[in-house]
């Protein structure tokens, strides 16, 4: 997808007139790209009709840069549509909230009510999980599996067979208990289709959610639309959960989802783990819906950020997928240099909300030194024998994220005075950024002298 759509911006600022044939023929060519990535042809086809609107064409005969102008509007279109204009409900700490889950079996309710249950009980809420699906044998068991090992208390029956009386038991249990987010997972499958939406009526009905999600498989293709409409019109759903984002598809029906429910996305899934779990981020998402890259205007950023005369270097390193702790040296050196952080803030992808939240600038950029004095630490000459080559490679070039065993986590402790808790500290950090950034892999890199043309 990414590169047809590289290709269809290619093609038009190569040519040497800009009329409404080459608008056009690029618009087509992105909206084809867009529906293999599962975009609704409804709203790709409004899409393209605000876009000619919006695109003007003596700006782009003017010598502007028209790739840029027509991926921009594309872009800031994509956006508009994942904004549904309003915020999801957000449960308040010690404020009782009830939280009901719906999709259809195998989108990944289970596992995403345990990853939404974990992601809230590391922020300090008392989460707890109700199973509601009395369909599908061996749910509870799942439920009761996935709850204890992130030891959130649950509720359920095997025997009893009404999911209303159950969802309505638990949610009272709960409430006893003074959890402050209860949980409700449902069934996906019945023995016919009304009958699974009718059931969900009655338990939200029962239950009064404060919040129904719906949780949508991202490969599912143009079908969600119709399944998010579906489930919005017996229950009040109100935000999106799109899952498996780590497989091949691209998501785009996590635009359909929000024009279906006038709700927005407030979490992907990335894998089966407790913890693959992110909050949802309008612009990476649609960089990644258009193929470029996971942040948007990535190249943008780096070109702020980076030194000139590093920026080719560093693109090359990381389209190779080597994201080395000294990469994260020299971006720290980069980041301290530009002053107020403030500035820098959220510019590099993985360096914004967890290392740099808002508000808080001072103490990150203390961190940001605690990281860097413990990095001073490293060894620097090569200890590292490659078997097959001579190539010698310090500490801080690695990009195994084995080599930091216990003694050299010691050494490196000692010999910055810090306790091994904080050099662990930065090697979690370390790791973080670098899952993030080995996105960037396979990254097509400029031509010198070519930055601007981005
Ligand atoms: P439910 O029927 O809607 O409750 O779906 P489950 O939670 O049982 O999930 C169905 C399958 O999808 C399971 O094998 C999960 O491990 C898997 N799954 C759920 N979310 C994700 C995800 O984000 N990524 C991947 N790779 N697998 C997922
Ligand atoms: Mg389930």
């Amino acid at each position: 997808l990414g590169g047809s759509i590289t290709r269809a911006l290619q093609q038009m600022s190569n040519a040497t007139i800009i009329d409404e044939k080459v608008l056009n023929d690029c618009l087509n060519e992105i909206t084809r790209a867009l529906l293999q990535s599962d975009v609704q042809f409804k709203l790709v086809r409004d899409m393209q009709t605000n876009i000619k609107k919006i695109v003007n064409l003596d700006d782009l005969a003017a010598g502007h840069n028209k790739r840029k102008i027509i991926q921009q509007a594309v872009f800031n279109e994509l956006c508009q549509i994942l904004d549904p204009g309003k915020p999801a409900f957000t449960p308040k700490k010690g404020k009782t909230s009830v939280v009901m889950f719906v999709g259809l079996q195998g989108s990944g309710k289970t596992t995403t009510c345990t990853k939404y249950a974990f992601h809230h009980q590391k922020k300090g809420y008392k989460p707890a999980l109700v199973c509601a699906d009395t369909f599908r044998a061996g749910a509870f068991d799942q439920l009761k599996q996935n709850a204890t090992k992130a030891k959130i208390p649950f509720y359920g029956s095997y025997t009893e067979s009404d999911p209303v009386r159950i969802a309505v038991e638990g949610v009272e249990r709960f409430k006893k208990e003074n959890c402050d987010l209860i949980i409700v997972d449902t069934s996906g499958r019945h023995k016919q289709e009304v009958a699974l939406f009718e059931e969900m009526r009655q338990v939200s009905e029962a239950t009064k959610p404060d919040l129904v999600i719906f949780v949508m498989d991202s490969s599912i293709g143009q079908a969600a639309f119709d399944q998010a409409q579906a489930f919005k019109q017996s229950v009040p759903v109100g935000a999106v959960i799109v899952t498996k984002m780590d497989g091949h598809a691209k998501g785009g029906g996590a635009l359909s989802a929000v024009a279906a429910t006038k709700s927005p996305v407030i979490f992907i899934g990335t894998g089966e783990h407790m913890d693959e779990f992110e909050v949802f981020d309008v612009k990476p998402f649609v960089s990644r819906l258009l193929g470029m890259g996971d942040w948007s205007g990535f190249m943008d950023k780096i070109q702020e950020v980076v030194p000139m005369d590093q920026q080719p270097e560093l693109l090359q390193k990381l389209s190779e997928g080597n994201f080395t702790l000294r990469i994260m040296y020299e971006q720290f050196q980069n980041i301290l240099k530009m002053g107020p952080i403030g500035q820098v803030f959220s510019m590099l992808p993985g360096f914004s909300q967890e290392l740099m939240p808002k508000g808080r600038e001072k103490e990150s950029q203390t961190k940001i030194k605690r990281y860097m004095t413990m990095m001073d630490s490293m060894t620097n000459e090569g200890n590292l024998f490659l078997k097959l080559t001579t190539k010698v490679i310090t500490e801080l070039d690695s990009s195994n994220p084995k080599l930091m065993n216990e003694s050299r986590i010691m050494r490196i402790a000692r010999g910055c005075g810090r306790p091994i808790r904080d050099v662990m500290e930065m090697l979690e950090e370390y790791k973080r950024l670098a899952k993030i950034w080995s996105k960037m892999k396979g990254l097509k890199i400029p031509k010198k002298g070519d930055m601007s043309a981005l």
